[in-house]
């Protein structure tokens, strides 16, 4: 069965969003854990929350994907940035047991100038101050495509930061199809290749989830546009071999296109009709 869904917005809640997603064929979403630009999150309505996890479980959801704002630099030259990143993520892992068992996806980072070393360094003491043991959730690392200082274009840049981590049972990594092929892995002319390269240097066992998204942008050039399926530079039939490939096609597929909900629904119901069930 393709696991599919689409960024939602979080200001419906859990029950708005759940229906937003059955409403297109979903069986999956993504979400804000709080505002993706500034830092504030909203408080979790127990009664949303509770109506949600039944609803879940009656429509067969698949694991959720939460995703930290994006203005969060866990490796941020600056004490501050890097504190504030710390106190926002400890939160979001807090709120998200109350959802057992899911995914809490985030962006590495960008260095800033001090250098990528300095940067891995960084993320590693995050990561290692933030997990707790007994913890239900996984955390991912999201493939960048290595716009301006981002950390993490590259695998094993990816690598260093999961060897590392103490509990690395609880990390794994998110792959935006968009962004590794920005980042210059050729997904579009030798998918087998980039992902036996994965294998190789992070393992595909901690493959957790994809964001499926076309880029605007031609391979390597490390830009980060989005764009719908099969209207950039990866195209639906890439994008065909990406959802029906042996070591993906469990995964659950999470839209970031630049689309309103129906778009995504029709997005969600080509992607239905060229997955071979
Ligand atoms: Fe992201
Ligand atoms: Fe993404
Ligand atoms: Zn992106």
């Amino acid at each position: 069965m393709l696991n599919i869904g689409c960024h939602l917005s979080t200001s419906k809640g859990f029950m708005g969003m759940s229906r937003d997603a059955l409403s297109i064929g979903a069986n999956t979403f993504q979400f804000f854990t709080r505002n993706p630009r500034g830092g504030s999150a909203k408080a979790i309505d127990p009664a949303d929350l509770e109506a949600f996890i039944k609803l879940a479980a009656e429509h067969h959801f698949a694991t959720l994907l939460a995703h930290a704002s994006y203005t969060l630099n866990p490796c941020s030259a600056d004490e501050k940035t890097r504190n504030f990143a710390m106190t926002a993520m400890r939160d979001d892992l807090e709120r998200m047991e109350r959802l057992p068992g899911n995914l809490y996806n985030f962006h590495p980072g960008s260095h800033v100038g001090q250098g990528e070393a300095a940067a891995i360094a960084m993320i590693i003491v995050q990561l290692n101050a933030l997990l707790k043991p007994h913890q239900t959730t996984t955390v991912l690392l999201e493939t960048m495509a290595g716009k301006g200082s981002e950390v993490g274009r590259t695998f094993d840049e990816l690598r260093q930061i999961l060897d590392a981590v103490e509990h690395k049972e609880k990390m794994g990594v998110c792959l935006d199809t968009c962004h590794i092929h920005d980042a210059g892995y050729d997904i579009v002319g030798n998918l087998d290749g980039v992902l036996s390269e994965f294998d190789t240097i992070i393992g595909l066992d901690k493959l957790r989830a994809i964001h499926l998204n076309d880029s605007l942008n031609p391979l390597g050039s490390r830009k980060d546009r989005h764009a719908k399926i099969g209207h950039g530079q990866i195209g639906l039939e890439a994008i065909t071999r990406i959802i029906n490939h042996p070591a993906l096609r469990h995964l659950p597929f999470l839209l970031e296109t630049p689309n309103e909900l129906l778009g995504h629904a029709e997005e969600i119901a080509l992607l239905h009709g060229v997955y071979q069930g």
